[in-house]
């Protein structure tokens, strides 16, 4: 972060309460301009040309649960224009055999979020207190969102075609979203036991810190992207 003690010095005091007023009007746009780092995607050279797939054209008994569409999401509004889910090629597929080898035991999956545009990822971090941070990526590095090789998801009952209970919501910035966290129902446990080894045996690898999301192993070959879903071709994924 830039130090904004500077500023802060500089800051005028009330002994006009006309121009204190006008000062107090025009601070909270000077902070964002002045205090904030001058954020922009890290430039990356030597990586993989994106080939992003929205996940459903290869397999729609995938459900879609895209919180980030909706204001069910712990910024609580919508941050999406659409409610679409993309990851890179390699990592789609891998996702669809992760979700056809659980049906044997009665699940399929449901996806939260997969590729995010870098410029969501800037609002997530900008709204969220600092003791949560752990929670959201720091943008000045990127997500692996930002590149298509993350996943958030869950499971759901093939039977009924209902979103399993799990330890924890998602996006629920407590104990309870660590994948190792030993409380709660043992039946909700297990469910998360058999999404992480579903999800294990395709070459994805669980966040210490939360338990529904995933990052594909090639994440490192995809540069940050900052596309919006609308410039995402529907019939081929990758239309940009
Ligand atoms: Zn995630």
């Amino acid at each position: 972060m830039i130090e904004c003690a500077e500023l802060r010095r500089q800051r005028p005091g009330a002994n006009s309460r006309r121009v204190h007023a006008g000062w107090l009007a025009v601070w909270p746009a000077l902070l964002a301009g002045a205090c904030a780092p001058a954020l922009r995607p890290t430039v990356e050279t030597g990586k993989r040309a994106p080939d992003l797939v929205e996940i459903v054209t290869l397999d729609p008994s995938i459900h879609l649960d895209i919180r980030y569409a909706t204001a069910h999401n712990f910024v609580g509004r919508p941050v999406y224009k659409e409610a679409r889910a993309f990851l890179q090629r390699p990592a789609a597929e891998a996702l669809v055999r992760a979700h056809r080898a659980l049906a044997a035991q009665g699940y399929g999956l449901v996806v939260f979020d997969g590729y995010r545009p870098w410029s969501v990822t800037k609002l997530f971090w900008e709204v969220t207190p600092e003791d949560k941070k752990e929670f959201v990526a720091d943008p000045r590095q990127g997500s692996r969102h930002n590149r298509g090789c993350a996943v958030d998801l869950s499971l759901y009952e093939l039977a009924t075609g209902r979103e399993v209970e799990m330890p924890s919501g998602y996006d629920e910035m407590t104990e309870r979203a660590y994948p190792d966290y030993a409380g709660g129902p043992v039946e909700a446990r297990a469910r998360r036991a058999l999404l992480r080894a579903a999800m294990e045996a395709e070459g994805f690898t669980v966040y210490s810190s939360e338990w529904w999301h995933y990052d594909y192993k090639d994440w490192a070959q995809y540069p940050i992207l900052d596309v919006p879903f609308s410039s995402l071709s529907r019939a081929h994924g990758a239309g940009f």
